[in-house]
């Protein structure tokens, strides 16, 4: 149980790894296929975390990272899936959640991280910490993998052009 635990867990955050994600991911997709189901997929990255880095140092950096994986998960209910996406970013399923209740559940995050993360900083010239969010959802904006993260991610690239710091969800 331990060595499974392992196996799907990334070490520093203590989230999902990548690779559990994708699993759970392309099940969830055939889950909702097979029962006329819905779901979201959210995506969040930090904000300027390259500069965060630069001026406080990597092992602040690694700090943040778990302090915003542990504020995230708080944010969740326990059907949704968290996983460490890539370096600074964070994916999670949530089954059965519409775009308006899975815009909720990420405000709820992007506003917990600016006001639960303590001040830590001495030289990154922000007040807060913040996060940008991008949302698709299942089948609205795609029935299949790669169309999904392909739209979350173009949500995501639209948080950050209009100014970082907001959650954004996926629409034509
Ligand atoms: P943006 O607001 O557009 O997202 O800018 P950004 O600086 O956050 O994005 P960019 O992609 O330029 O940089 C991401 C940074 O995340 C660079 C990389 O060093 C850092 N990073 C990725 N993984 C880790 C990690 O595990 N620990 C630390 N400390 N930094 C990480
Ligand atoms: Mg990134
Ligand atoms: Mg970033």
């Amino acid at each position: 149980k331990h060595l499974r635990e392992l196996s799907i867990t990334d070490s520093m955050t203590g989230l999902f790894n990548r690779r559990y994600f994708e699993e759970r991911f392309l099940e969830e997709i055939h889950r909702s296929s097979q029962h006329n189901l819905f779901f979201s997929l959210v995506i969040l990255d930090i904000d300027d975390f390259k500069l965060f880095n630069d001026t406080e140092g990597h092992l602040s950096g690694d700090e943040l990272l778990k302090a915003i994986a542990n504020i995230a998960k708080e944010c969740l209910r326990i059907t949704d899936v968290i996983a460490r996406f890539g370096g600074e970013e964070f994916a999670v399923i949530m089954p059965q959640t519409d775009k308006e209740e899975a815009f909720l559940v990420s405000e709820r995050i992007r506003n917990s991280v600016k006001k639960l993360l303590p001040k830590t900083w001495h030289v990154f010239p922000r007040e807060y910490l913040t996060v940008s969010i991008g949302i698709a959802s299942y089948p609205a904006d795609g029935i299949e993998r790669k169309e999904l993260i392909r739209n979350a991610d173009k949500a995501l690239y639209r948080a950050k052009i209009e100014g970082k710091d907001r959650t954004i969800v996926w629409s034509i």
